[in-house]
């Protein structure tokens, strides 16, 4: 069983509503999210170290193709459950994306956090892996039991997060 970690939002304390850094970076994916031109579910991702956001990342078709929401997706018009078959789709996930932006400015990773707004599937799970990400905080849930897995057994630290 994948030890997940649970996290709550503080809901801003009484002197001040100045979110904590884990609010501020979740509500910043959310904006990210936003930009998403999948049919589906719009997913958004941030990485961040040390403070900083050094990429960010929304999921839909690679630069120069067509989105699916201009020329409809195979998933969509076959009724794929969620979580299966992403190849049919042209869309980049959201995690994928962030990554191949640090990759396109030559910006390490190595040791950061990706927020995501929901549960990464394990293609995701093994990209953040091998691009020495140490700490994933989600939002929604995903039905991939693999990627948990996979990322427990990786030792990386994954927390739920929830307003
Ligand atoms: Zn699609
Ligand atoms: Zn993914």
């Amino acid at each position: 069983m994948p030890e997940i970690e649970f996290m709550q939002t503080s809901g801003g304390n009484v002197m001040s509503d100045r979110p904590t850094w884990d609010e501020y970076f979740i509500k910043i994916v959310e904006l990210v999210k936003s930009r998403s031109t999948c049919l589906r579910r719009q997913v958004g991702a941030l990485i961040v170290k040390d403070k900083r956001i050094l990429s960010t990342g929304y999921n839909g078709a690679p630069s120069g193709c067509k989105h699916c929401s201009e020329v409809g997706c195979l998933r969509e018009k076959l009724n794929v459950p969620s979580g299966e078959r992403h190849e049919l789709c042209r869309g980049v996930h959201a995690e994928q994306n962030a990554i191949a932006q640090a990759a396109y400015s030559g910006t390490s990773i190595r040791g950061g956090t990706i927020y995501v707004t929901d549960q990464p599937c394990v293609l995701c799970a093994k990209l953040a892996i091998n691009a020495g990400i140490e700490k994933i905080v989600f939002k929604g849930d995903y039905p991939d039991k693999l990627s948990m897995d996979l990322l427990q057994e990786a030792g990386i630290r994954v927390v739920k997060y929830s307003d």
